[in-house]
């Protein structure tokens, strides 16, 4: 059977099994479609049914969020945990809090930190969970009261040696505070089970700025790699979360100029680039106000595009830092007309799968999140470290050794994705997180 059979025979056999979870197999499919040729070649894995046991998750865990909104009633919220894979560490991954949290959606998101945490080099397994509750809107008192019942039923199922969940969409420091509280309150313990929180109770330094910072670092090795540099470079980032700012912050220090800046409700076009005094305004407009980002077009007089996303803007290099899908066949049309050289992930799966197809097949430089923005949960790893350690390590060593994860996970994609011309940043990715998961496997035995 030729190799595009084989993935589609795979993938008809996982759909089979997971009808109707259109994210989930979409991710599968990235991996598949190099991994499935990867493991023709290596029949150990074969013969082990790795790729089969993989795409199950080892747990799967849903569960009732009652609690009492400002005005007395009661609302119901699903929570979910997915722990999809131990074999090289405790679970460990993100709570999205957002409405569109589904069963496919989580899956997508463990199933792809199950080989992003595998790049970061530390030993750090697998999870992804969340809930459809909304905090947008939401008073500090609601959102603690979710917060509370969500972790009330979560705290048994999780553990500094079992899983250690994070932030992702919708869950912050406030949350991640909330959520802490309540573990400790309802386990009456005082352990790293939890990741992302303040520096109050042990959380880790650069922990925030790590994901977006990661992936800079990351997209300077891989833009050094082939010639080129982030310096005097024009950079469309989207999205003004987390992931967004402290990109947006590392490719301002590193010498770019960077004109875009979006939410859901459309993006801002800001021909002149946003500068430190522009990045603190979005800081506080996003993470202390809670605001729309049409408030940043009003003030400093840029352009706001009602309902788009920033891909039409003409850039040397693009960060889509907001959600998954957010890039799509047009756009990357759009991209390379503009004559885009790299475009690296910061959120999880953003590009679609044409869009990445289209990209690779025009030599654009691209990286799946799952390399470029491993940093994050590197960082996690990092703060897991200082915990178990009981100690806090300054500014500086956080950062260097989140630049040395970055480093290591660059040679890793190049040494399993090496071409002709560039290098194949989702082929090096995929192989190298593959490996150490399926290898843990194997001499784990049939568990
Ligand atoms: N949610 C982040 C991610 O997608 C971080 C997870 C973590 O730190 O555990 O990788």
């Amino acid at each position: 059977m030729s190799h595009t059979a084989l993935v589609s025979a795979f993938m008809e056999r996982t759909a089979a099994k997971n009808p109707g979870e259109k994210e989930f197999l979409q991710a599968v499919l990235e991996f598949a479609e190099v991994i499935v040729p990867f493991v023709e070649e290596h029949p150990v894995y074969k013969k082990a049914k790795i790729l089969e046991r993989m795409v199950e998750p080892e747990r799967v865990v849903i569960f009732r969020v009652p609690w009492l909104d400002d005005k007395g009633e009661i609302q119901v919220n699903r929570g979910f945990r997915i722990q999809m894979n131990s074999a090289i560490g405790p679970y460990k991954g993100g709570l999205r809090f957002h409405p569109s949290v589904n069963l496919s959606i989580l899956k997508f998101l463990a199933f792809e930190q199950v080989f992003k945490n595998s790049l970061t080099t530390l030993p750090l397994g697998g999870g992804k969970g969340g809930s459809d509750f909304d905090p947008k809107g939401k008073s500090d008192n609601e959102v603690m009261k979710f917060c509370q019942s969500f972790m009330t039923e979560l705290c048994r199922h999780i553990g500094q040696f079992t899983d250690v969940p994070a932030g992702d969409i919708g869950v912050g420091a406030r949350e991640i505070g909330f959520l802490f509280g309540q573990y400790k309150k309802v386990t009456n313990e005082f352990t790293g089970v939890l990741t992302g929180k303040s520096l109050n109770y042990g959380g880790s330094l650069i922990r925030p700025e790590a994901t977006g910072y990661g992936c800079v670092y990351f997209s300077d090795e891989a833009l050094r790699h082939h010639g080129h540099e982030i310096a005097g470079k024009t950079a469309v980032v989207s999205g003004s979360g987390n992931v967004a700012q402290f990109t947006t912050e590392k490719l301002i220090e590193l010498g770019a100029k960077v004109v875009t800046v979006s939410d859901s409700s459309g993006f801002v076009y800001d021909k002149a680039g946003i500068d430190a005094e522009k990045l603190d305004f979005i800081k506080d407009l996003k993470n202390v106000r809670r605001g729309r980002i049409k408030e940043y077009a009003d003030k400093f007089k840029a352009e706001f595009h009602e309902s788009k996303t920033p891909w039409g803007i003409k850039c040397d290099i693009a960060y889509p830092c907001a959600t998954q899908n957010e890039l799509d066949e047009d756009d990357s049309k759009t991209l390379v007309k503009n004559g885009v050289i790299g475009v690296f992930e910061g959120a999880n799966m953003p590009t679609t799968p044409e869009a990445m197809h289209f990209l690779r097949q025009k030599g654009v430089l691209f990286s799946p999140g799952k390399a470029s923005n491993a940093g994050g949960v590197g960082t996690s790893g990092l703060e897991m470290a200082q915990n178990s350690q009981r100690l806090s390590w300054t500014r500086d060593e956080v950062d260097y050794r989140l630049k040395i994860i970055m480093k290591s996970i660059h040679e890793n994609c190049v040494n399993h994705g090496a071409g002709s011309k560039i290098v194949d940043y989702v082929k090096g990715a995929n192989i190298a997180g593959f490996r150490k998961v399926a290898d843990a496997m194997l001499q784990q035995g049939v568990v």
